[in-house]
């Protein structure tokens, strides 16, 4: 009888330390990018890309595209930055979004490449850059922005890169350490588009 109630003690222990394990790795496994469109990511602050856009449009603002995607479901502008073309913005004004000012994470490459969401700087400037070329005054601004980001974060010029260089990746937040794996394929687009050479954009950034 007693072995009996020792043995069905234990199972109901047993049972507990199950349930309790299992409750605790769900809470560790987050996903992240829930938590990048949650705006939920301070912890893992740290820039470490500068990754270029075309807005793909003819014009645009940094209220225009929060609408946007805002409907799109990530959580309103992905964008840490809009570089404005005279239609929508100033030619050549930069604005910071929401995501900038508070210093969270970025929801503007795909879902399929969350590294650089998470530790890329993404700057837009209004246009589509396949049909027509950026303006002057937004090459001039895209150059001063990007110098005092790289030198503010320490960023590489080799980490300036076009959407179009984004390697897709893996991440999983485990007890708020992240574990990486990048994958072989790049981000599947034409942005920055043709017109906007990224190699050119690191020529013009001199430190000196
Ligand atoms: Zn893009």
């Amino acid at each position: 009888m007693l072995k009996k109630r020792i043995k069905s003690e234990f199972i109901r222990i047993l049972v507990f330390i199950l349930f309790f394990t299992l409750l605790c790795g769900c809470k560790r496994k987050q996903s992240v990018w829930a938590r990048v469109v949650n705006k939920d990511l301070p912890c893992l602050k740290g820039w470490k890309y500068i990754v270029i856009h075309h807005s793909g449009t003819k014009s645009g603002s940094v209220e225009s595209f929060h609408k946007h995607h805002l409907r799109l479901g990530i959580g309103g502008l992905g964008y840490h930055f809009i570089i404005g073309n005279g239609n929508g913005m100033k030619d050549g004004e930069i604005k910071a979004g929401f995501r900038w000012k508070k210093q969270i994470s970025g929801c503007h490459v795909s879902r399929a490449a969350r590294y650089h969401n998470v530790f890329g700087i993404g700057i837009c400037l209004v246009g589509n850059f396949e049909r027509t070329k950026p303006t002057k005054k937004q090459i001039k601004s895209l150059v001063l922005l990007i110098k005092k980001l790289i030198k503010k974060y320490g960023i590489k010029t080799t980490d300036i890169i076009g959407h179009k260089h984004v390697v897709r990746s893996k991440i999983k937040l485990i007890n708020n350490k992240l574990r990486v794996k990048f994958l072989k394929a790049k981000e599947r687009t034409l942005c920055p588009g043709k017109n906007l050479k990224v190699a050119d954009v690191r020529k013009k950034i001199d430190l000196k």
